[in-house]
């Protein structure tokens, strides 16, 4: 693992030289990354469908043209809502606050999702209630909105389609919180990380190497 953090950390750092920035913009993925919303949704899926998918080992991500699991994406976006709106208590935090505190000093963090308006508000809840220190700011996107259009230079998320989107342009970089369903080769720009911390990690000792 420290070899991947090593090279990680070096390939993030020349990213970090050529973009030339003060303060970079971060745009920080909630689900997968920040909450664990996928795990109740596959649960939810095998009570309705009578499956026995393996919350923790899902090989597909929800996409507008392939659904998720059998479901279509207007049921799959559904789920999502409903878990959401009734279920936010159950939804478990899987990222640690202080290094988003750190990294903060360093950089204008956002936390870009496409959940849509009807939950903004529940997800703010559930945000300040298990991130109350950080003070993160909410930008909410539609459903399935194209999040590597947006003014941000970095990336953390865990979303498959925004491996090649920002493998393309030179100009952003991708944290991508590893899961089975965003597995992928050797490509530019993109850091596969076990986590939250790693990336933060990485931003923060790439920022203290800038100077030296
Ligand atoms: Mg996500």
């Amino acid at each position: 693992m420290q070899d991947y953090f090593e090279e990680n950390l070096g390939k993030f750092r020349q990213f970090l030289d050529s973009l030339k920035k003060e303060r970079p913009r971060i745009a920080l993925d909630a689900d997968e990354v920040l909450d664990a919303v996928m795990p109740l949704v596959v649960e939810h899926i095998n009570m309705q469908n009578k499956k026995d998918y393996d919350p923790y080992n899902i090989q597909e991500y929800p996409s507008k043209e392939r659904g998720f699991l059998g479901l279509k994406i207007e049921e799959v976006d559904e789920l999502f809502d409903y878990i959401w709106l009734n279920e936010a208590h159950k939804i478990r935090k899987i990222a640690y606050e202080d290094p988003i505190i750190e990294a903060k000093k360093f950089y204008d963090i956002n936390v870009v999702t496409t959940k849509g308006e009807r939950i903004r508000k529940k997800f703010e809840e559930w945000l300040n209630s298990n991130f109350p220190k950080a003070r993160l700011e909410v930008l909410t996107l539609q459903k399935h909105a194209d999040k590597s259009e947006l003014d941000f230079d970095i990336y953390i998320d865990d979303a498959p389609r925004l491996i090649n989107k920002i493998s393309e342009n030179k100009k952003k970089f991708l944290f991508l919180v590893s899961y089975p369903y965003n597995r992928h080769g050797e490509i530019s720009n993109v850091a596969d990380v076990k986590n939250l911390e790693e990336a933060m990690k990485i931003l923060v000792d790439a920022i203290n190497e800038r100077g030296k």
